[in-house]
């Protein structure tokens, strides 16, 4: 944190959580090869060789440290307040900032970001903390919320509150936009889960598996709010921050998916966001200059929350079961490349 005050220049806070065992992983007999150990330590064991010494000895480098790591025990509302409550702060200052979470599908990248009525996860949780603190830094009491959901399915922009034609990415003063994405005039937190829930219903589905939905498409959610509040001389300052949230498509490879025809085109695709995302953040990673944004609609889309003074925050999602420890391998290893930046 001291490097992020020090230079002026934000980096990425990296997290790391965990979710606990399903019950088709336990049914499976699979066991758990994630511990974590003081908040901040990733410790990954391959279970099946725990009494093979050489196996043993290997497995030190294994272990991965992040900003924070959070065991299976952990509520949304703790999440919230260890990755995502000072990006809100800074927003209220009239900065940018993201969230991502990235993971396998079925690592609990949905649950962390959207949750369900009764464990909203950090989207909710975020608007509804924006809401009452803009309430009291606000000095005339007017403040104005707007909310836009959309998803890069196939390399195609949707708007997921007014799902319909493909969207446009059209560069404008702004930066990149979505022409004719919806922007939801929100007016309190009550009604963000429903307007959310509904627009994850959207989110494109794979068919060839009807109960995993929409583990290619990215959701980005973006909030962009505005208010008024008096400097120390009485001057009117308007602030405008925008908070992006995103739930990315699975990582896994799309060779290890069962079918290969139709369903690796789309995959290609889907690595192609994320693969884009990746170099770029290699690229920010090695203090490159030139930063390829242009790569894929991902990147367009998220430029201005990766690029510059912004705040960066990702969250790595992992399963415990052995039955997942090459993706949450592949996971960790991604996840402790963000951090150098
Ligand atoms: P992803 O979006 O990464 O594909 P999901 O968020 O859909 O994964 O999670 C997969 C399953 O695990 C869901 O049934 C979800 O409710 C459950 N789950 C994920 N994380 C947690 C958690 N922290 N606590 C309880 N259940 C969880
Ligand atoms: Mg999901």
């Amino acid at each position: 944190e001291g490097e992020k005050i020090g230079n002026g220049q934000s980096r990425i806070l990296v997290f790391v959580r965990l979710r606990p065992m399903g019950k088709k992983e336990r049914e499976a007999g699979s066991k758990c090869c994630v511990r974590i150990v003081n908040k901040r330590d990733v410790y990954l064991t391959e279970f099946a060789n725990e009494n093979d010494y050489l196996r043993l000895k290997r497995l030190r480098g294994r272990h991965f440290t992040f900003d924070a790591s959070f065991p299976d025990s952990t509520t949304q509302h703790e999440i919230y307040s260890t990755t995502t409550a000072e990006l809100v702060e800074a927003v209220l200052q009239g900065r940018n900032g993201s969230v991502f979470c990235y993971g396998a599908t079925g690592a609990g990248k949905t649950y962390t970001m959207l949750g369900t009525i009764e464990n909203p996860g950090v989207m909710v949780l975020a608007i509804k903390d924006l809401f009452n603190k803009i309430r009291h830094k606000s000095f005339d009491g007017h403040n104005v919320v707007h909310l836009s959901y959309l998803e890069v399915y196939n390399e195609t922009v949707r708007d997921l509150l007014s799902p319909g034609r493909p969207l446009v990415l059209r560069e404008d003063k702004q930066g990149i936009v979505a022409a004719g994405l919806t922007q939801y005039r929100a007016y309190s937190t009550d009604e963000v889960m429903a307007l959310l829930q509904q627009g994850n219903l959207n989110r494109t589905t794979e068919p060839t598996r009807a109960n995993e939905t929409s583990s290619r498409s990215h959701a980005i959610l973006q909030v962009v709010i505005e208010y008024r509040v008096k400097d120390a001389s009485s001057n009117i300052i308007n602030r405008v921050g925008k908070l992006s949230l995103i739930d990315l498509a699975g990582s896994e490879r799309a060779l290890a998916t069962e079918q290969r025809t139709l369903r690796s085109i789309e995959g290609a695709n889907i690595n192609k966001s994320l693969l884009a995302l990746s170099s770029c953040i290699n690229a920010l990673v090695e203090g490159k200059k030139h930063i390829p944004y242009r790569n894929s609609k991902l990147t367009q889309l998220l430029k201005d929350s990766l690029s510059g003074s912004c705040n960066t925050v990702m969250i790595a999602n992992i399963s415990p079961s052995d039955l997942s420890f090459g993706e949450t391998q592949n996971t960790l290893h991604w996840a402790d490349r963000a951090k150098e930046i």
